[in-house]
Parts: structure tokens; C-alpha cells; sequence
């Protein structure tokens, strides 16, 4: 038997305004798009805002139905919004932040499983690393400079 150590590197700033203005100015788009999320059940908004090479910003939020697993993160909503309308142009970086209409939430609230996927699934096409951002309401934000961070032994198409 060996052992299989897995290493992953993340930045945390103490707060939004220690970052470059262009991912603050991104961060403050996934607040507005997070503020008008579809979240009657678990009242916890996020919102998601990509730019592309070409500059365009494109935004998602959580989109719930009363049937749970039909509803859609923020980030999948975004990213595949973005893998339809600008199929040949990658996705440099993406801002994610979080709001509980329930408690203030500080902490920094990284994509889910799912989302870590369907990020991946992007990055591995585009064949560039997606730099990615996260955040709660407030407080620390955290960096990722790829989703391969987040999702270590990805399972990919060399699989199938
Ligand atoms: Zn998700």
C-alpha cells in the first residue's frame, strides 16, 4: 500500500477590497444577480458572475423548484449559459457569492460537488485554467487560481 497525499493551494484575502479592481468589480455583479436568485426553500442566494476572453460578463443565480434536484446552482446556471452563447471563447475567471436570508454568512462558501464538475468539464475544454472566486455575504474571499484545485482526481474523458 502507498500513500496518495494530495496537495491544494488557496489564497485568502481578508476582505473584498484587497483584491484587483477587476475582480471586485466582478465580485459586486454576482452580488446584484445574487440578490434576484429564485431561493423560497433554502433562502441561501448565490450568485455567479464569469468573464469571458472577450470581456463579456456573463451572471447566473440559483434557480429552486419545489421538486429539490430540478433546481440549478448559480454557477452551473452561469457557466452553461456562458458554454451556450459563446461556445469557442474561454472563461477566465468567476466570482461566487453567498447570502443566507437565515444568518449572516461570513464565511467563504465554495461551489459544490456538482458545480465543481461542470466547472471542470469547462476548464478541461477550453484547455485554460479558470481563476475562480468565492465569498460569503461578507468577509474573507477566497482564490483558487484553477477549478483543478478544488476537485482533485477529476474524472474527465480519458475515463470513457
Ligand atoms: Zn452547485
Amino acid at each position: 500500500m502507498k500513500e496518495l497525499k494530495i496537495k491544494s493551494t488557496l489564497q485568502v484575502y481578508e476582505s473584498l477590497d484587497k483584491l484587483p479592481d477587476e475582480v471586485q468589480e466582478l465580485m459586486h455583479q454576482s452580488f446584484k444577480i445574487r440578490d434576484k436568485a429564485y431561493a423560497p426553500y433554502s433562502r441561501f442566494l448565490v450568485g455567479a458572475a464569469l468573464v469571458l476572453e472577450n470581456g463579456e460578463v456573463v451572471l447566473g443565480n440559483n434557480q429552486e423548484n419545489a421538486s429539490y434536484p430540478s433546481g440549478l446552482c448559480a454557477e452551473r446556471t452561469a457557466i452553461y449559459y456562458a458554454g451556450a452563447h459563446f461556445p469557442d471563447i474561454p472563461i477566465v475567471r468567476m466570482a461566487l457569492s453567498a447570502k443566507s436570508l437565515k444568518h449572516q454568512l461570513i464565511t467563504p462558501t465554495p461551489p459544490c460537488g456538482a458545480c465543481r464538475q461542470a466547472i471542470a468539464e469547462y476548464e478541461l475544454k477550453q484547455n485554460k485554467p479558470i481563476e475562480i472566486f468565492f465569498m460569503g455575504e461578507l468577509g474573507k474571499v477566497i482564490r483558487s487560481y484553477s477549478l483543478a484545485n478544488l476537485l482533485p482526481l477529476i474524472f474527465d474523458k480519458s475515463y470513457l
